[in-house]
């Protein structure tokens, strides 16, 4: 086999049309390096010669319409910054206003009066008239028998500049498949495969996304190559879970007397079904010679701490060290308090390490885990600082994952002749199929239930123009002895704007609520650690009634105390955020409530948000509204862009060929674990060579 391709790694600096001029603009501004990157520089759209819109059908409902039609009448109009180009196209049945504000001496150069054009764009209506603003426009060649669908290619402004324009792209893509055999386009997929989900073959493929024949063959290339993203995307996860569970690991030989004296002394609550569940799995997991690779997802408030105890419990128990990481200070502190006040009665040294803790203090815990004489360690990512040395590690549990990345995770198995158990634990939840995607390395739990007993959040939107109200309220709330959150975003700690109108919303929340009557804190990113960890603790004593808060609170607190969030600007959160937050209540016995302010004027979408906000409180619901609205890349972070390599697939709107796909890579997994198959061999070492990106690289190497 001859993977990678070998013309598809030619420079593309030598395709006809190119050059080094132009191979380095294609190189910074597209990433563009060889053939093969060309090749699979897709079209965005293609333009249907048979679907063209008449100007007199035009509708102001219509959004993007295609026209054919002649141009008369180019003007530049203006001068200086308001130089505009403008020019009319005729059809047989009306005329539409064309409007350059920019690159207009660039278009004036090209665009022939009394030539037919094809043009593509957004309409909108000015006196009633309809206009097109930077249309895509291309000259139409009478005669030239014309694709039905012609493919648009996406390009940016500096290449344009340069004359790589869409339409370069198409040539460029003619010139490069002029020198296309199809041995150069291996197929790795095995025929039984191809058969079975009848699919197009790699190099039709290839060609009929770049030159449709129809319709038909358009949606075939398109699914074939959307499927392969998913299939080999499910594949390396699948194998990478059978690596992971080759792992050699510690064995947990027993329950331990930890964990059970625990259980029957000291539990302050009755587990529920769903964490008992959770605890069981943990526990096949960690007595069974393999490393865990877990990932455990639950809702907020669904009682996560008290199982990463348990299983921290059954480590010590058997006589392992075990870590609980958390992405800040105060969360970290705030798990180390809870995991105190619930083993005081028990013979367990646990301690806290965090970037605050100096000193002798960080001294003594540095020995105490290098001596093996401290069980549980609660921390942030100090833990996995060099100087940190552990007796053994048995395992590691890190909360709010999304905030790790991968690199963390990797180091602190580094550790350790073997791995630790690996429990990661998430808020965010997300549809279980998703989760087969995105975690498909690893075993998933769900806690699918919250513990009996919890009100419901009474959840309220409000607009600018109530918030004397919403303060009234708030007053009445502190009479009554509870506690008040106030959160601001500030999506960027380092902004100034954020932080001014952050310091302006607590002066006038002070103004609301004067000392010594009412006590205010405050927490936000540009405190020292100590700094903020005083405030928080003025909070959770009881000291402050109200803590104003940028989104540092987001993961973990709890203050049962706290019956009232109020979540400034809301219409700046996302929704997955929002449930977050409004989380930190709700904890406690009184009923709670989460009011969301916005101005009065925002956007159909932010509106949409409140009523999922104020309708739902199932943080599934919530979550998959989240993707649908922002997409997934937003919420799932780093692991996301890094793990999730799909050019074509999207995993919210093409779940029934992710499905499809994930079905078929679980079943040749099945069949086939280690691809020892003969059939299997292409894919194989297709595998193997993406993995260590030759497929990128090839021209790297040579420059
Ligand atoms: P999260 O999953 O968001 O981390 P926590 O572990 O902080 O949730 O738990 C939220 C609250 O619920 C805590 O106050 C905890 O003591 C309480 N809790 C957890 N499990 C139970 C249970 N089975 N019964 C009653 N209360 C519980
Ligand atoms: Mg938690």
């Amino acid at each position: 086999m001859n993977y990678p391709e070998k013309l598809l790694d030619t420079p593309v600096e030598f395709l006809r049309g190119v050059g080094p001029v132009k191979a380095e603009l294609l190189r910074k501004e597209l990433d563009i390096c060889t053939f093969g990157d060309l090749l699979l520089h897709f079209p965005y759209r293609y333009l249907d010669s048979n679907h063209l819109n008449r100007i007199c059908d035009l509708r102001p409902d219509q959004e993007w319409v295609q026209l054919r039609g002649v141009i008369a009448r180019i003007r530049e109009e203006g001068h200086n910054f308001k130089k505009r180009l403008t020019a009319v196209l005729y059809d047989q049945t009306g005329q539409v206003e064309l409007i350059w504000f920019q690159g207009g001496a660039y278009v004036r150069k090209h665009l022939q009066e009394g030539a037919t054009y094809s043009i593509f764009g957004k309409i909108s209506y000015f006196n009633g008239q309809p206009n097109m603003a930077h249309p895509e426009i291309e000259l139409f060649q009478a005669g030239q028998p014309l694709p039905a669908l012609q493919p648009v290619y996406s390009t940016t402004e500096k290449l344009r500049a340069k004359g790589l324009s869409n339409r370069t792209f198409a040539h460029l893509q003619h010139a490069l498949w002029e020198r296309l055999q199809p041995k150069d386009i291996g197929e790795f997929l095995p025929g039984n495969i191809l058969t079975e989900y009848r699919l197009m073959p790699r190099f039709q493929s290839l060609r009929q996304i770049h030159f449709p024949e129809s319709e038909q063959h358009r949606d075939a290339a398109l699914f074939r190559l959307k499927w392969e993203e998913f299939f080999l995307l499910h594949l390396r996860m699948g194998r990478l879970k059978i690596r992971n569970h080759q792992q050699a690991g510690f064995t947990f030989e027993n329950v331990g007397d930890h964990f059970n004296h625990f259980f029957t002394r000291h539990l302050p609550f009755e587990l529920t079904r769903a964490q008992k569940r959770v605890i069981r799995e943990i526990r096949q997991d960690t007595r069974s010679g393999h490393q865990m690779n877990r990932l455990l997802q639950g809702d907020v408030g669904s009682g996560k701490t008290i199982v990463a105890l348990m299983a921290l419990l059954l480590a010590a128990g058997n006589g392992f060290q075990g870590v609980l990481m958390a992405p800040t200070e105060i969360l970290a502190r705030q798990h180390y308090e809870d995991i105190c006040g619930l083993l005081k009665k028990m013979d367990v040294d646990v301690r806290l390490l965090t970037g605050s803790v100096k000193g002798k203090e960080r001294r003594e815990t540095l020995t105490a885990l290098a001596e093996g004489n401290c069980s549980i360690i609660v921390g942030t990512h100090a833990l996995v600082e060099k100087k940190v040395v552990f007796r053994n590690l048995g395992l590691a549990i890190i909360d709010e994952q999304h905030r790790f990345g991968v690199v963390q995770r990797a180091r602190l198995w580094e550790k350790n002749r073997l791995p630790p158990h690996i429990l990661v634990m998430t808020a965010t939840p997300i549809p279980r199929t998703l989760a087969m995607t995105i975690y498909g390395d690893l075993d998933v739990s769900v806690i699918d239930e919250l513990p009996p007993g919890r009100k419901p959040i009474q959840t309220i939107h409000r607009t600018e123009a109530y918030r004397a109200q919403v303060m009234q309220f708030i007053r009445k709330e502190i009479h009554e002895g509870r506690q008040i959150y106030v959160v601001y975003p500030l999506i960027d700690e380092s902004e100034k704007m954020d932080y001014e109108s952050l310091m302006a919303g607590i002066e006038q929340l002070k103004a609301w609520f004067p000392e010594p009557d009412y006590r205010v804190a405050m927490v936000h990113g540009k405190q020292n650690p100590e700094e903020r960890q005083r405030n928080m603790e003025r909070f959770v004593n009881g000291y402050a009634n109200i803590l104003v808060a940028t989104t540092v609170i987001e993961v973990g607190v709890n203050v049962p105390n706290a019956s009232v969030m109020i979540i400034e600007s809301a219409e700046r959160f996302g929704l997955s955020q929002l449930h977050q937050l409004r989380g930190r209540v709700g904890r406690g016995s009184e009923k709670s409530y989460c009011i969301l302010l916005t101005g009065g004027h925002i956007s159909n979408e932010s509106r949409q948000r409140m009523d999922i906000m104020v309708r739902s409180q199932d943080g599934f619901v919530i979550a998959s509204e989240d993707l649908k609205m922002r997409g997934p890349g937003d919420i799932y972070g780093t692991r996301q862009s890094g793990a999730l390599p799909l050019k074509l697939g999207d995993i919210i709107q093409d779940t029934t060929i992710l499905e499809n796909a994930r079905l078929a890579a679980q079943s040749l997994l099945d069949s086939d674990p280690e691809l020892k198959h003969p059939q299997n061999q292409h894919l194989k070492s297709w595998l193997q060579n993406s993995a260590q990106g030759k497929e990128k690289r090839a021209w790297s190497t040579i420059s």
